[in-house]
């Protein structure tokens, strides 16, 4: 019981940081692409015909890639990473680190409005889910445990991201 609390308390933690404003780097590469003030919303017919089997597991059904199996935990290439579902700048290279998880982590979004978080109550532990914010789309989870400057890890399963190399 006293983990669960602590967990919790940790979950608390992340919201506060978020809510407080914790710095996001911005960029210029998300320029006159889309942003998250046109909301995608689809019908889950449509979302199985746009997206991969795989896409459409971790998007719309929650679900967890497999650690060391997705394209993009040991790219260290410069670039921006835009959500596979809607195409908004999620992240950016910059924030990128080796988190040794296996799944591509960052200590922040591309920017502050990127991504939308949540609580995930499971049966053992409440995490802080990430989701696009434009699509809705489930894209990882945010742990308290990242390191500077931001002292958070986003972790995000590659098949959410489309990597584009920076030019
Ligand atoms: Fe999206």
């Amino acid at each position: 019981m006293e983990l669960r609390k602590t967990l919790a308390l940790a979950g608390l933690l992340v919201v506060a940081q978020l809510q407080a404003g914790t710095p996001a780097p911005t960029t210029e590469a998300g320029k006159g692409k889309p942003t998250m003030s046109d909301h995608v919303e689809k019908s889950d017919d449509e979302w199985k015909k746009a997206l991969t089997p795989d896409q459409y597991q971790v998007l719309r059904k929650k679900g967890t890639e497999r650690a060391f199996t997705g394209e993009y935990w040991n790219n260290h290439e410069k670039g921006t990473y835009t959500c596979a579902g809607c195409g908004l700048e999620l992240f950016v290279s910059d924030t990128k680190f080796d988190s040794g998880t296996g799944w591509p982590s960052f200590t922040a979004p591309a920017l502050q409005d990127s991504v939308a978080t949540k609580e995930d109550k499971g049966w053992f532990t409440t995490r802080t889910e990430v989701l696009c914010r434009r699509c809705s789309g489930h894209i990882g989870h945010v742990f308290p445990d990242g390191p500077a400057p931001t002292g958070l890890r986003y972790c995000i399963n590659s098949v959410c991201l489309k990597f584009e190399k920076a030019k």
